[in-house]
């Protein structure tokens, strides 16, 4: 018997989980909601685990054709005075976190999938509800009425998931006290040697600052409850000068004009105590959304489809039928769910720490003020919570 799986939503879950599937012989149908993958930010900090789990699905050489720029460093500033610095790769021999073009990355998945006779992709057509037979998921509702049949339907429609919420299945989100307002402007020279990561504090406000995979800088800025609820009237060029380093606060004054208006991008962080129902799998930010602290989520993403695929692989390619499919549904969320716990706690004791210095004056005068003989050892506690973060906390291997 052929099964056909469907995949909904094309973000780097469902893309590549979908370009696994089809190479494998596999027939899948890829759903998703919006026209292009122009959508206004697409995470693109990929860690060392990340690229590894495109290396092993024999990505690398898609990787080496699509914008892409690794980081050179990290550093931290706390109140225009640098707290730390560490340099990439941390790991000796190891890869450096990496800037890739998402809206490239996951045109380049669909184009590979494509060439395959039983891949199809359906674009704008936004999934509305789930079909069932008696207690099991059997297919898919689109928003204009076509019912799509599934042997088994992959919820990877992110943080906001409808498949996640017609199938019952809640979400305990974590509290998450902040936002983050995105800019792009125009590049500096400053990061033609080295694209550094910077993290900066300075008063209550804080953001990070990069060079991106297509060359241009992004900001972005955490923005608390409460805090600036009328960021529409900001004169943001002179609130970013304000609180920048010279260089920086110059390279804002002179780049005014191309400082884009900030885009609004809400946080939702959390996880699904249950990731299946009979017939359903949610995998990526519909099982656990993840804040884009440290950059998490895409890697945690490609390392999910990885599992998921050694899991379902011989299950579909053999035919074995739904009850064998349901039973090895709970299995991939087991081997999932601690890294994910994990990797969750950390970004929220990185997001406490930030959280703790905004608000109090006292330790950041410290900190800034003595940031010779305190850098050392906050950068090696900092550095200890890095290796989960970089390299994962499970083994994941793609043995399928
Ligand atoms: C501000 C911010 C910055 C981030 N930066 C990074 C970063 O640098 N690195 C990193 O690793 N992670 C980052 N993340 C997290 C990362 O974006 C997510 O964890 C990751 O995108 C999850 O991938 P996904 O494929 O599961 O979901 P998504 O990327 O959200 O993709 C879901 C897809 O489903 C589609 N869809 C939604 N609803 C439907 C529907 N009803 N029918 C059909 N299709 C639908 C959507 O259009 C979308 O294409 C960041 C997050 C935020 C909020």
């Amino acid at each position: 018997m052929m099964t056909q799986v469907v995949i909904v939503g094309a973000g780097p879950t469902g893309a590549t989980l979908a370009l696994l599937l089809v190479k494998r012989g596999i027939t899948v149908k890829l759903i998703e909601a919006s026209r292009n993958f122009r959508r206004v930010f697409r995470g693109e900090g990929l860690m060392p685990s990340g690229l590894d789990a495109l290396e092993q699905m024999g990505l690398s050489s898609m990787l080496e054709r699509i914008p892409h720029r690794s980081l050179d460093a990290w550093e931290f500033l706390i109140d225009n005075n640098k707290l730390f610095r560490v340099d990439e790769p941390m790991e000796l021999g190891g890869k450096p976190t990496t800037l890739v073009s998402q809206q490239a990355l996951l045109g380049a998945l669909i184009s590979e999938a494509n060439t395959y006779s039983h891949f199809e992709f359906m674009q704008s057509a936004p999934v509305q509800d789930l079909l069932w037979n008696e207690q099991r998921v059997c297919g898919v509702k689109l928003g204009d009425g076509r019912s799509i049949s599934a042997d088994l339907v992959i919820g990877a429609d992110g943080r906001n998931s409808i498949v996640r919420q017609r199938a019952n299945l809640p979400l305990e989100e974590q509290s998450q006290s902040f936002d983050i307002l995105w800019f792009k402007l125009a590049d500096s020279p400053h990061f033609e040697s080295e694209n550094v990561f910077y993290s900066i504090l300075n008063g209550r406000h804080a953001f990070a600052l990069f060079q991106g995979s297509e060359g241009n800088l992004q900001v972005g800025w955490a923005l608390h409850e409460n805090a600036l609820k009328d960021w529409k009237q900001v004169d943001w060029p002179l609130m970013l000068a304000s609180v920048s380093p010279p260089w920086l606060a110059l390279h804002f004054q002179e780049n005014a004009e191309t400082i884009e208006r900030p885009v609004l991008l809400s946080v939702v962080v959390g996880r699904c105590p249950r990731w299946s129902v009979p017939g359903l799998l949610l995998l990526g930010d519909a099982a656990h959304p993840m804040s884009p602290i440290r950059a998490q989520g895409i890697n945690m993403a490609l390392r999910d489809v990885i599992v998921a695929a050694n899991y379902l692989v011989p299950l579909l390619r053999e035919g074995l039928g739904h009850a064998a499919i349901d039973a090895n549904l709970p299995q991939i969320q087991a081997e999932r769910e601690p890294e994910i716990v994990r990797a969750q706690q950390l970004q929220s004791q990185e997001a406490e720490m930030a959280q703790l210095l905004g608000k109090s004056a006292l330790m950041r005068w410290v900190a800034s003020n003595f940031a010779h003989i305190l850098g050392d050892r906050v950068r090696s506690s900092w550095l200890n919570r890095q290796r989960e973060l970089r390299q994962g906390v499970t083994e994941v291997k793609l043995i399928v």
